[in-house]
């Protein structure tokens, strides 16, 4: 299953109790850049093997690609485990960019 997927992201905002993600990977994610991920597709195409079907694009988890704190600078100090848990960070976005 993994050897035709990418790795887009690494990371884990959700800082689950069971889980190591969170813990050797980070809460703050990690998103490669579009040229990167192309790259590695068009290194993939030519492998032997290859059906045309990339089975996943994603991260460790689920896919949070360029999902990140809305402000940088509150990011950089915080110490929280979770920006989810107990409840939704006011910082935190859905969105993909930061604005
Ligand atoms: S301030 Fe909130 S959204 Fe930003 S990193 Fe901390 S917990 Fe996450």
């Amino acid at each position: 299953m993994i050897r035709f997927s990418v790795a887009v992201m690494r990371g884990c905002f959700g800082g689950c109790t069971f889980c190591a993600i969170s813990a050797h990977e980070g809460r703050i994610i990690q998103s490669r850049s579009q040229a990167s991920v192309v790259a590695e597709l068009e290194q993939l195409r030519d492998q032997p093997g290859f059906t045309g079907v990339v089975s996943d694009l994603g991260g460790p988890s689920a896919n949070m690609y360029r999902m990140r704190c809305k402000k940088p600078e509150l990011e950089a100090v915080c110490r929280r485990l979770s920006c989810i848990y107990p409840a939704i960070c006011p910082a935190w976005t859905a969105t993909t960019a930061r604005s």
